[in-house]
């Protein structure tokens, strides 16, 4: 019988959470809800001196916000807790130390200044096959003299030992076989002075614990394959191992490199998922939501950096992704990330919303702006009117102001050089007599009284916008006077002839 889907999405704690981990999280989610499995949060914090205040609560609410929340994570543990690995920390030792007597690894007691005497001596120096039998480490130590360093507490790390001349095969989900040659993998650390276990080792012994049966994760770890396969097979777990899938990376706009954050800053659009400030620092690095994104468009553009359903298809719900996302459709070639591409997306969403998805995010937005919005009824015929208009949802505040306050100011440039009393007197005679019911019968009393006074209705338009929004923008002017009512619209006429008249 087939394992059970189990996935992991397995962050290190340590700040802002990168479109590229959250696009990891996704495709986690995706795989996982497709196949009837479970998404596991796991907590990567056993580097304690880069633990950072406050990281992985904003983790979980990234999370949240974008919809993915996990099924199981440290505050909702299923059985195969605990899901922070510093919690886990007394079941990593015994596997090291079955490691050493197995032969598949050793005692180092290297001190710093050893390790960097020898860098200074061998350019790139590597711990490994080539420089193990230099060093001062149970390989080159009789067992007596490691066992008195043992007893005298002298710190110690324990590293694998990588096998000489072998390749290391292994079946990747996206990338097909992929090989390596044990002659460039070095020795890394298993477990440390400080009896954490490194990533390398916490995540075999994790993976295993948690029956995790498939490990999605960014190309980067692809280097530390060999690692974790040579583990699975010393550890006796061969037949456990997960399936791996190794996630193109996301790439900068030019397509050189992989995306930082710095290149957010640089080129002025977010690389994480939320605001994230720097307990330290306090400085605060903007978020995609926080800029204004849908987090449905979010997760759309992010699912397809590196993924298509193979048709022409963009817009996609979750459960849309959950229904046609397969593994196979993963591109290999790393994805170029293109912010114009982004906030197309967010408007394609924001247009296609109905007005309740939109109400709860543009009541904000337009609340922060100190805007009193008043009638729900009111706001939601003004976000229908003037979505199509929005490509963040802080574009709301300027495409809809006007409902709410009459405008102080008129793009008066636009109408001035051709403004005549008789303009001035025919906008007076429209707003005694204003016929407001619908936009054609008002079109139609607009158009016929311009024909009366010897106007083309065309002259008319741009002035009459400018009395009710204040500049040359917004949907159809008759759709907002009716919107505005006689009454308001009649006095915005009046105010705004003054300012042209003068
Ligand atoms: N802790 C690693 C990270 O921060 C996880 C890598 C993996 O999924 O194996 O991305």
């Amino acid at each position: 019988m087939d394992k059970k889907v189990r996935v992991r999405f397995a962050p290190s704690p340590t700040g802002g959470l990168h479109l590229g981990g959250v696009r990891t999280a996704l495709f986690n989610y995706l795989f996982a809800k497709k196949n009837n499995g479970t998404f596991v949060l796991r907590v990567e914090d056993t580097d304690q001196n880069r633990f950072v205040e406050g990281a992985e609560q904003y983790i979980v609410d990234c999370l949240d916000w974008c919809g993915i929340t996990p099924d199981e994570s440290p505050n909702n543990p299923g059985v195969y807790g605990p899901y922070r690995q510093s919690e886990r920390k007394p079941s990593y030792r015994k596997f090291a130390e079955q490691l050493i007597s197995d032969g598949y690894a050793y005692y180092a007691f290297d001190t710093p200044e050893d390790l960097d005497a020898k860098r200074k001596e061998i350019p790139n120096f590597q711990y490994g096959q080539a420089t193990r039998m230099q060093m001062h480490n149970s390989l080159t130590l009789t067992i007596s003299e490691v066992e008195d360093l043992l007893a005298a507490k002298t710190p110690y790390v324990i590293r694998i030992k990588v096998p000489e001349q072998e390749i290391v095969h292994f079946n990747d989900l996206i990338r097909g076989n992929v090989s390596f040659e044990t002659a460039i993998v070095d020795d890394k650390v298993l477990l440390k002075a400080d009896g954490m276990p490194t990533y390398h080792l916490a995540v075999v012994v994790d993976d295993k614990a948690m029956e995790i049966s498939h490990a999605f994760r960014g190309e980067e770890w692809l280097p530390s394959a060999p690692i974790h396969i040579l583990l699975w097979k010393y550890l006796g777990w061969e037949s456990d191992m997960p399936q791996w899938a190794h996630l193109p990376l996301i790439l900068k706009p030019d397509g050189h490199g992989k995306l930082s954050k710095r290149d957010g800053d640089r080129l002025g659009f977010p690389v994480y998922a939320m605001n994230w400030t720097d307990p330290k620092t306090n400085d605060v690095t903007q978020g995609f939501k926080e800029l204004g994104f849908m987090p449905e468009a979010f997760i759309n553009m992010l699912a397809l950096l590196g993924w298509n359903d193979g048709t022409e298809k963009e817009i996609f719900t979750l459960s849309e992704l959950v229904a046609a996302f397969s593994i196979e459709r993963i591109s290999k070639a790393g994805a170029k990330f293109d912010f114009e591409k982004a906030k197309w997306y967010n408007h394609e969403w924001i247009k296609q919303s109905p007005v309740d998805t939109l109400q709860k995010s543009v009541k904000n937005e337009l609340e922060k702006a100190g805007i009193e919005v008043g009638d729900d009824a009111f706001l939601n015929t003004v976000i229908d009117l003037i979505k199509d208009r929005c490509t963040l949802l802080p574009d709301f505040v300027a495409q809809s102001t006007y409902f709410f306050n009459a405008p102080t100011e008129y793009d008066s440039a636009s109408v001035k050089p051709k403004w005549t009393p008789e303009k001035a007197a025919f906008f007076n005679a429209y707003a005694e007599n204003l016929i407001l019911t619908d936009v054609i019968s008002a079109e139609t009393a607009f158009k016929t009284l311009a024909d009366e006074k010897g106007f083309k209705p065309g002259e008319l338009m741009l002035p009459f916008r400018i009395m009710l929004v204040g500049g040359k923008f917004g949907p159809g002017v008759f759709d907002i006077a009716i919107l505005l009512g006689k009454e308001e619209t009649k006095s915005r006429i009046e105010k705004a002839i003054i300012v042209f008249n003068s």
